[in-house]
């Protein structure tokens, strides 16, 4: 677990260089732990050492990682497929979701969002390159699904995401980030403010911070290998 540690303090110093290497402000960019087949000890080593955003793609297994967890503060993030009849516990448990990608799932989020909390942050995946087995909303539609959105009291969109595909090198996928940086622009002189752009993992985290992401979502370089156990 200590390795845990060292692993953050290293993905710190390369995202505080990233930042000024790009003539950024140094608090611009959020680290999310993505936390996916990793155990609740592995969680709370993280926390330990300070983290304090975390991810998870799998609600059951996720679930199950809140229960243990509940008393740590924590701001978790859904980054997962979501199903349309799984809204209800994503809404009342996480406190933000990167995945919206349809109308019928931003809808039911927002009717399930507990009025006791503040509303739902949600991002909208954006599927850049059309990969068939990727969510994820095409550019030409996020205008549509942000006006939607935004209409809704019981959320609040916070921005856009991308998964880009698989490259090599990391370095060529600037090009998609350039692209969702432009999208979320576009939307900004259409008139709907949002600011966040989830973008850049494990392999590919530098660059997208040089292409203006504000949160970067790590799993192995935090955490190492999955297990595929979690929980
Ligand atoms: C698993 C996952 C990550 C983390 O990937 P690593 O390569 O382990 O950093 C980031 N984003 C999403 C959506 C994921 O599913």
């Amino acid at each position: 677990m200590s390795r845990i540690r060292e692993n953050l303090a290293d993905i710190r110093a390369r995202v505080a260089n990233s930042l000024v290497n790009a003539s950024r402000a140094g608090d611009e960019v959020v680290i999310l732990a993505v936390s996916k087949q990793q155990s609740a000890d592995a969680v709370e080593a993280a926390w330990r050492a300070g983290q304090r955003h975390f991810a998870e793609n799998y609600l059951q297994e996720a679930l199950a990682k809140l229960d243990r967890l509940g008393k740590l503060d924590i701001a978790w993030h859904f980054i997962g497929r979501i199903q349309s009849n799984k809204t209800r516990p994503i809404a009342e448990r996480f406190g933000w979701v990167h995945t919206v990608d349809r109308a019928r799932i931003a809808l039911r989020l927002n009717e399930h969002r507990p009025v006791s909390l503040p509303p739902l942050n949600v991002l909208i995946q954006v599927n850049q390159a059309g990969e068939t087995q990727k969510a994820g909303v095409a550019p030409s539609d996020v205008e549509a699904l942000a006006r939607l959105i935004v209409q809704q009291p019981r959320l609040r969109l916070a921005g856009l995401m991308t998964i880009p595909p698989v490259a090599e090198p990391p370095r060529s996928n600037a090009a998609y980030f350039h692209e969702l940086s432009e999208l979320r622009d576009r939307l900004h002189a259409r008139g709907i403010a949002t600011d966040a752009l989830s973008m850049g993992m494990s392999a590919d985290f530098e660059t997208a911070i040089a292409c203006g992401s504000t949160c970067v979502r790590i799993g192995t370089a935090i955490f190492g290998a999955r297990t595929s156990a979690g929980g």
